[in-house]
């Protein structure tokens, strides 16, 4: 039945127009909603969108005759629509960093991704011994594989690195004097500062030798009867240049079997591999500190190595008992998931000859010239046909990040882009805000693609992302 047009109501007419909670709940338009999304969740954003509309009708904003059904509905539907989607979400990553920490560091080699998918959904002999039936170690997928691989006689994994340097200092140091180079001293970021761990480990740092330069001798200097552990440092994404020298690895791990010290090395990034063999700058690796005498060396899973989120520590056999006992390990312990995706990624170390091309952080950072060309080349041309879009190459530097290689800049390609009429920032932020996100760069006004961190796979979704992205600005539909 049409209504006849009427002045709109006074205020406290138009709030007792207000349905009761229970009512708009047992609406048709709340059926749908309910079809969809949790009851609580439902009630939760009809009161809220009721709270809205009464303070718009108190404060004059809001002015109507019948209660507005249709509106009303269409923000609390639009309250329910972020829990449609995850809040994490795939990204491609663009930006050329390819060991981007804020983007979940490495991507995983494809058996790791299957050795997850395997373990995920079903029991698996996590602690438990097929053989004899009996419990087992947590560890025994990794450790043989990590013993192989660096030459150490026991290994041990965890959480991350940052739990591994804890532990480690808590049973060896803790109570006692830990010696640290003032070179050392650094934080690497996410609040992990070397200064603050050795406390929390229960150690008193004594600083040794100055910032650019420090000598076996300065260490020798400053033990005293308190003194526990010579702990080395890599400086990750800090760089002093010049005039510099540090003391040489066999030297200190002899000096500390001279004086009853252990001589801990946290390596951050830790490579398995001579970086040298693919094209890059020698980093020190697991295998070479290990060769140098250092008692315990700790670094990351997920950074040079490639693989889960993990804290690898391996050294002397006797030292890696005391690890396995303190309390704290309970803590920080590594669970299935990750231990199934190292397990994986290890073996893919064994056969050197494939290991590059398998594991995708070192593809990434392995990459020619003419495959960056020939892939940028490719996106190029898929973002040709987009209208309104203006498409360039050029060339760039591209990091591997995570606390390595931190001056070494790789000489990449990159595709930037400008849209007409649509702000660079604008257009950055949609592509963000896209399933899957796209993160890049802005440059000289322009957004700035580097390839070596693009998959092939993702250059048509890349492109996909792009068109829907101008599309939407120039009409004016709010980003998600
Ligand atoms: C990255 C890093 C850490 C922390 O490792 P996480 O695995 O992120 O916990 C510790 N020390 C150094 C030197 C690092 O580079």
């Amino acid at each position: 039945m049409p209504v006849a047009p009427s002045p709109p109501l006074a205020a406290p007419a138009m709030l007792r127009a207000l349905p009761q909670v229970q009512k708009l709940l047992e609406s048709a338009e709340a059926a749908a909603l309910l079809a969809e999304f949790p009851r609580a969740l439902v009630t939760e954003a009809v009161r809220g969108a009721l709270d809205a509309l009464r303070r718009a009708v108190l404060d004059g904003a809001a002015c109507f005759e019948n209660f507005p059904a249709d509106s009303f509905f269409d923000s609390v539907r639009s309250a329910l629509e972020p829990l449609r989607h995850d809040r994490m979400r795939r990204v491609i990553n663009g930006t050329g960093i390819v060991i981007h920490t804020n983007l979940g560091r490495a991507p995983l080699a494809e058996p790791a991704v299957t050795a997850i998918a395997d373990v995920a959904a079903g029991y698996t002999n996590l602690e438990f011994d097929l053989e004899s039936g009996a419990r087992g170690s947590r560890y025994a997928a990794v450790t043989g594989l990590l013993c192989r691989l660096t030459g150490a006689e026991a290994a041990l994994v965890v959480n991350n690195n940052a739990a591994a340097v804890l532990l480690a200092l808590s049973v060896v140091a803790g109570g006692g004097e830990a010696l640290v180079s003032r070179s050392e001293l650094v934080e690497i970021g996410g609040s992990f500062r070397v200064p603050d761990v050795i406390r929390q480990g229960g150690a008193r740092l004594v600083e040794v030798g100055t910032t650019n330069k420090t000598r076996t001798s300065d260490y020798e200097a400053a033990i005293t009867p308190e003194t526990r552990v010579i702990l080395k440092v890599h400086q990750s994404n800090y760089r002093i240049v010049g005039f510099t020298s540090a003391p040489d690895l066999a030297e200190l791990a002899e000096l500390g079997r001279r004086r009853g010290l252990v001589v801990m090395e946290d390596l951050g990034s830790g490579t398995l591999l001579d970086l040298r063999d693919i094209g890059l700058p020698h980093e020190p690796t697991v295998g070479e500190s290990i060769a140098s005498g250092i008692d315990l060396v700790m670094f990351s899973a997920d950074k040079l190595l490639g693989g889960p989120q993990a804290g690898i520590i391996v050294g002397r056999r006797d030292l890696i008992v005391q690890l396995k006992k303190h309390p704290l390990l309970r803590a920080v312990r590594i669970d299935k998931l990750s231990l199934a995706a190292l397990e994986a990624t290890l073996k893919l170390y064994l056969d050197p000859a494939r290991v590059v091309a398998a594991v995708p952080v070192l593809a990434m950072l392995a990459a020619p010239l003419p495959l960056l060309e020939e892939r940028a080349g490719r996106l190029a041309e898929l973002l040709a046909g987009i209208d309104g879009l203006e498409v360039a190459g050029a060339e760039g530097k591209s990091y591997s990040g995570g606390g390595s290689l931190p001056e070494t800049a790789l000489p990449t390609r990159l595709v930037t882009l400008r849209a007409a009429g649509v702000g660079t920032a604008e257009l950055a932020r949609r592509l963000r805000l896209h399933r899957p996100a796209v993160v890049g760069r802005i440059a000289a006004d322009r957004f700035v693609l580097d390839v070596r961190t693009l998959a092939d796979a993702d250059l048509p979704v890349i492109a996909t992302a792009i068109r829907e992205a101008i599309r939407e600005a120039v009409r004016g539909v709010p980003a998600p």
